[in-house]
């Protein structure tokens, strides 16, 4: 196939994708982008299952060629799932304007599941697909934490020497090589309601041991620390005559190193031990807890492959560090080495605004298939 066929065979497969909703709650039409991707790489001769994973069912595409005695030298890692709601990709549909491709997930992350797609069917047409044994992985769930689909991620990455993360990479072909690690934290102050005119003394004000708290709270983000911890919505009281005994703010915890986790987690294990007012207490309840994607001398080794591979293609690939989290993160803390943004050039996820660049797509295709290549012959 010719660049310039693939390049129309991406677009038509790319207008498909983009036009089928799949916001993380529509899991229906998660399941119709699976399907469409098991059947393209079932056609490359990948065995390939869609599986329902976790409580809710989130469909999960897992595609493999033969492995290596039960291994393999790569994992493709990608998210099928959007932010967008369902009627999105009716309202918005596919469009190209210039150099860019819109709609909803264009960049956030379909340009990238179908980029690791032709890194298949390329590295096949090649004759090279044999000499590699390549898992793909794509989960359902990743925008909204990746609750359903963690365990089967990890299972699968078990068996992988590397990770590829094929969520966008960064204009002028930025690489990311670390991503802080997060979760969310809603912290709920209780007291005692009564009249705030009448008799507040017979009160404990919620309100007040909250913004107690929230002050120690935002003590966490200190110049030169890695840690940042955004108090975001916050709610409390009920009428204004009345002292008000619940109040609560969500949190936004990042780190970017396994000791700032642990400082982090320290800090809210023990927040509720100290309150301001005699007769009130605190509640922390910690949600969707992802570990930093820290580099690792393993990680450098296949990051300084990625930027030679680049080099050939006569692209001046740099690696950028990011506060965003994605499933990297978790095979990054298994001690795989992870490199995120392998997908094509984009920019501005999660907003309508965002875009794909068009150009991008074959150097891209080119460039992991390079690596892919490179990283299993000098490893031999
Ligand atoms: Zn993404």
């Amino acid at each position: 196939m010719t660049d310039q066929q693939r390049y129309e065979q991406f677009l038509n497969d790319f207008e498909t994708l983009v036009n089928m909703d799949s916001s993380s709650d529509n899991l229906d039409g998660v399941y119709e982008v699976a399907l469409y991707l098991a059947a393209r790489l079932e056609a490359l001769g990948l065995k390939a299952e869609v599986t329902r994973q976790g409580e809710d069912g989130v469909p999960c595409l897992k595609a493999c060629t033969p492995s290596r005695n039960g291994r393999y030298d790569f994992m493709f890692l990608g998210h099928m799932d959007t932010v967008f709601p369902t009627g999105e990709a009716l309202r918005r549909p596919f469009s190209i304007k210039g150099d860019r491709a819109h709609g909803p997930g264009a960049n956030d992350m379909k340009g990238g599941l179908l980029l690791a797609v032709n890194v298949v069917e390329r590295l096949k047409e090649e004759g090279a697909l044999e000499g590699l044994a390549i898992c793909l992985a794509f989960n359902g769930d990743e925008e909204t934490g990746s609750r359903n689909s963690r365990q089967w991620i990890e299972d699968a990455a078990a068996d992988c020497d590397r990770v590829l993360v094929f969520e966008p990479c960064r204009p002028g072909f930025r690489y990311v090589v670390n991503r802080k690690g997060g979760y969310r934290v809603r912290v709920t102050a209780r007291g005692v309601s009564s009249h705030a005119g009448a008799d507040p003394e017979k009160g404990v004000n919620a309100v007040v041991e909250l913004a107690h708290q929230i002050g120690r709270i935002n003590a966490l983000n200190r110049p030169g620390s890695g840690i940042t911890a955004q108090c975001t919505v916050i709610s409390g009281g009920d009428k204004t005559n009345i002292v008000p005994d619940e109040a609560s703010v969500d949190v936004d915890v990042r780190y970017s190193t396994m000791d700032e986790m642990r400082e982090a987690d320290a800090f809210f294990k023990t927040l509720s031990e100290e309150t301001l007012l005699p007769g009130a207490s605190v509640e922390v309840a910690l949600r969707g807890q992802r570990p930093p994607l820290q580099s690792s001398p393993e990680s450098e080794q296949l990051w300084q492959q990625l930027r030679r591979a680049a080099e050939k293609q006569g692209i001046d690939a740099g690696a950028i560090s990011t506060g965003g989290c994605s499933d990297g993160n978790w095979t990054a803390a298994m001690g795989i080495p992870t490199i995120d943004g392998m997908g094509p050039v984009g920019e501005n996820s999660h907003r309508v605004d965002e875009y794909m660049e068009l150009k991008s797509i074959i150097p891209a295709i080119t460039v992991v298939a390079e690596l892919c290549k490179k990283a299993v012959s000098e490893a031999t």
